[in-house]
């Protein structure tokens, strides 16, 4: 595939122009940060550390690190470095109260995050000849307005259909001869098995790539995918608290992810000391946004587990490359794209006059994320009768979906059938085998 870049001078900059550039962006987003957030500075203060004291990215292992628990603390101001009359937009992450992240963007942040995003679709083959169907969802998530942003600024034709009513999405795709599906890859998969269904080949319809994450996903899942849809399946990363997505995306090699490390600057740490790792080595991924003006975070632990590589890529690109992520630090679960958390379940439950006595069963059945609790009644509460235990299974459920803002199946079972541990309790069975 001829290769086009979105902005090719940084794309393909030399390690050492890169570098400079890298530099010249912490030391500004260091004063910035620690003039306009006493947050950052009573960190900064603590561990003793000074912006005169950073002088480019070398000394950016001096500065703190910054968690989802500070950005919980600072909820929902406290982080904000310029004046709310600046910002233009608010998104905020998947979880739940107590859980949710909420981030602010200036006209120059949005900027740059559709620039990443555009950059991820030209990477995908994307031009100004293309139609491009976004079918991550609208709203507060990332998702839709970032590759909307992207969309536009390649000069695509965009279609935002957000996620949601597939016969719609069929249609579209196939009248209006989209050429880019962008979507989480278990949306794309449950397209491509409805467009089977429906009795469409991939030869039926026009798509030629797909741009697909905010949720893990396997090669043997991007395989099947590709067949499906008869298109060339791209990986992209990002969060809500470095913007969206676009922080690091897929080129025509596919074998792990750009990061757009002129604006989202990556490190890997030990999580459990803190210890820069060197490349290739495996730990927890660290983003400092550069230049991101309304919310800037430097530092941020993002929980997931994953490995850089500055191998030479085929595509010319130079940007450092980011590995599928392996896991997390945390318990955090992704089902069907939201952030579920076992200690959320945990609240509701004793909410609700039950033992925290359960497990969480979630699989993945044709691409769909299926989402199982089974909860332990105690013996007060304890009943076989069929319609009771119904009933308590549909309040349980209504509590949790509340909660969570997506639906459980609950089932109760009798008392001490949970089976119990001798250690750390094994409170969740994931056979989606995603890693
Ligand atoms: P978003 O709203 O963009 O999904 P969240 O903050 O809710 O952001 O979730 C971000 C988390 O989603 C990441 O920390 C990571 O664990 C996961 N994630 C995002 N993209 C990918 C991807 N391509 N592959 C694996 N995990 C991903
Ligand atoms: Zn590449």
């Amino acid at each position: 595939m001829e290769q086009r870049y979105y902005q090719k001078d940084i794309e393909t900059m030399s390690y050492e122009e890169m570098k400079k550039l890298q530099s010249e962006k912490l030391v500004k987003q260091v004063k910035h940060v620690y003039d306009n957030v006493p947050y950052y500075r009573n960190l900064m203060d603590e561990k003793g550390v000074k912006p005169e004291d950073i002088h480019g990215i070398d000394d950016l292992h001096l500065l703190p690190f910054l968690s989802k628990a500070d950005l919980r603390d600072a909820y929902p101001y406290g982080l904000l470095a310029k004046p709310l009359s600046e910002c233009v937009r608010i998104h905020s992450t998947s979880g739940t109260t107590g859980r949710r992240v909420v981030a602010f963007y200036t006209q120059k942040d949005v900027d740059l995050w559709e620039d990443c995003c555009a950059r991820a679709i030209t990477a995908a083959g994307g031009t100004n000849d293309d139609v491009c169907q976004v079918a991550y969802g609208y709203g507060l998530f990332t998702g839709g307005a970032g590759l909307h942003g992207g969309s536009h600024k390649v000069g695509c034709l965009t279609l935002p259909m957000s996620s949601g009513n597939t016969e719609r999405q069929i249609q579209f795709m196939s009248d209006l001869g989209a050429t880019i599906l962008c979507c989480t890859p278990s949306y794309a998969a449950y397209i491509g098995e409805t467009l089977k269904e429906q009795g469409y080949t991939p030869d039926d319809i026009p798509l030629k790539a797909g741009i697909f994450g905010a949720e893990p996903w396997t090669e043997e899942m991007r395989r099947q995918i590709e067949a499906t849809l008869g298109i060339k399946a791209y990986d992209i990363y990002g969060l809500t608290e470095t913007s969206g997505p676009g922080v690091a995306f897929e080129c025509s090699e596919q074998t792990g992810m750009h990061v757009n490390e002129d604006h989202f600057y990556a490190e890997i740490i030990d999580p459990d000391t803190g210890e820069v790792l060197p490349e290739g080595e495996k730990g927890e991924l660290v983003f400092t946004s550069l230049d991101k003006e309304a919310f800037p975070l430097l530092r941020y632990r993002t929980r997931d587990i994953c490995v850089l590589s500055r191998k030479k890529c085929s595509c010319g690109r130079t940007l450092v490359k980011m590995a599928k992520p392996m896991g997390r630090t945390d318990d955090m679960l992704i089902i069907r794209g939201v952030n579920v958390f076992p200690s959320q379940i945990e609240t509701v439950l004793l909410k609700e006059g039950y033992q925290p006595n359960y497990q969480i069963i979630v699989d993945r059945v044709n691409n769909n994320d299926t989402f199982e609790v089974n909860v332990e009644m105690n013996a007060d509460q304890f009943t076989d009768i069929a319609s009771e235990l119904l009933m308590m299974e549909k309040k349980l459920a209504g509590a949790m979906k509340t909660m969570l803002g997506i639906n459980p199946t609950v089932h109760l079972v009798p008392p001490k059938s949970v089976a119990r541990s001798e250690g750390k309790a094994v409170r969740v069975i994931d056979k989606r085998k995603l890693i």
